[in-house]
């Protein structure tokens, strides 16, 4: 069952097929459908009906209701991520499988990727299995949280079309930032209430050695999207060393870590002591606006 808040995104759901259909469904429907490339079919995913928001393509085994104000937000995502950070303009393809519902979504995503923890959605670049270029996946199921979840995916697959490679810290914290929505201009409220009642500690050198998405807890993201709030909501100089970093992550996938950088760009102050700054003040800024309402 979705919330009512979704019910809308939906058309007809004509009939449900047995889910070994859906691969061949999906080639009968790329074959038949000029509207974007050939793909490997996934077998158990949704791909009964699909549509195209410029480099991304919804698959669904529902019909979707293309003129709801969801879609029409994350077609402007692109720009706002690319114009934010600088980033080139791809046409990359990005495949979104859009399930049903939750129970859907968790037994294909058992079935395929048994080694990833469980989350309510994924952004996953597939190797295909014939060689060749790789796909960018996006899952998730319909819920109360589709639309702050498809931000948070399609920001990770924007980063990779455009970068040789992303630091796991610096994924999650941009994707992490993008996930609201732009009126926000990326304070996640929930994020700083609860750094203020953890009393959060901050530490990019740790931050930057993790490599595996098993070593990212709620803890890691939450101070992942502090680190890139501040660089990009406080100082010019702070922003530029990270739209520097991002811009040589377009060539070297192996770039050294980030925070030297950061310590040649606020010389005055330790990267830590600007993070917990600025979360401070973000503390008081949400403080004022709980009083004034
Ligand atoms: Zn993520």
């Amino acid at each position: 069952m979705f919330s009512r808040r979704w019910r809308n995104l939906i058309g007809l759901i004509v009939f449900v097929l047995p889910l070994v259909a859906g691969c061949e469904l999906l080639s009968h429907f790329t074959r038949n459908n000029q509207e974007h490339t050939e793909k490997e079919p996934l077998t158990g995913a949704p791909g009964k009906h699909s549509f195209r928001l410029g480099q991304f393509i919804f698959l669904a085994d529902f019909e979707i209701r293309k003129d709801h104000p969801l879609f029409k937000d994350l077609g402007s995502l692109r720009e706002q991520v690319n114009r934010e950070l600088r980033l080139p303009s791809s046409q990359r393809e990005v495949w979104v499988y859009l399930f049903e519902d939750k129970a859907r979504y968790e037994k294909f995503m058992q079935t395929k990727y048994r080694d990833l923890p469980i989350r309510r959605a994924f952004f996953v670049v597939q190797p295909r299995r014939l060689g060749g270029a790789e796909d960018l996946n996006v899952y998730t199921y319909l819920g109360d949280n589709i639309h702050q979840d498809l931000r948070h995916e399609l920001t990770h697959a924007l980063l990779h079309c455009s970068l040789k490679n992303v630091p796991i810290w610096l994924d999650e914290g941009l994707a992490e930032y993008f996930e609201l929505p732009t009126s926000q201009q990326g304070v996640n409220v929930k994020h700083v209430e609860h750094m203020h009642q953890m009393n959060a500690k901050f530490d990019l050198v740790r931050l930057e050695k993790l490599q595996d998405v098993h070593q990212m807890t709620s803890v890691e993201y939450r101070e992942s999207w502090a680190w890139v709030h501040m660089m990009l909501r406080t100082t010019p100089q702070a922003k530029q060393a990270l739209l520097n970093y991002l811009h040589d992550l377009r060539n070297n996938p192996n770039l050294p870590a980030l925070r030297p950088r950061l310590v040649n760009a606020i010389p005055s102050v330790s990267p830590e002591l600007a993070v917990q700054s600025h979360l401070g003040e973000l503390g008081r800024q949400a403080l004022r606006n709980t009083n004034v309402r």
